[in-house]
């Protein structure tokens, strides 16, 4: 009930939704929430009955684009995207990964010809055994998630 209360309570715009907990702040900076023009609520570590935790963005005035909607799958591969419209839930989906992910991710490789060549960063995005990991284009690395620390935007 109270993530029913929490999408109603923006008139237009997004709310993402069943974030795994920890991985909230990460969205907001690959998403560039703390220089959004209107208002961003952040929940972090709310009680989720399918979750245990979990992390939540309301964010006034955006509808996010597929696109972002792929590099949010990498980083919060359960998230609910929720679009609203007048304080309407218009559409709600679940995040889904794109098979590869160019331009915006850093390749953790310090030595990787990316850093160096004027080229857009590219990541084919592997899913063994249900983990995301993100294979260089340039230098063939595999790595975590967790280990893409910076962004190009
Ligand atoms: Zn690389």
């Amino acid at each position: 009930m109270a993530s029913t209360l929490a999408v109603a309570a923006i008139q237009n715009g997004s709310v993402i939704d069943h974030i795994p907990a920890g991985s909230g702040v990460r969205l907001i900076k690959l998403l560039q929430l703390t220089i959004h023009p209107n208002t961003v609520t952040v929940g972090l570590n709310l009680p989720s009955k399918s979750m245990g935790k979990k992390d939540l963005l309301k964010i006034e005035g955006r509808f996010l684009t597929p696109n972002e909607i792929h590099e949010i799958a990498i980083f919060a591969p359960q998230a609910t995207i929720n679009l609203i419209h007048d304080f309407k839930l218009k559409d709600k989906f679940t995040a889904t990964l794109a098979q590869s992910i160019t331009g915006l991710l850093v390749c953790p490789n310090p030595n990787c010809v990316s850093h160096h060549q004027d080229v857009q960063s590219h990541f084919d995005i592997l899913t063994p055994r249900q983990i995301v990991q993100l294979h260089c284009h340039y230098c063939e690395g595999v790595f975590q998630k967790e280990e893409i620390i910076e962004y190009t935007r």
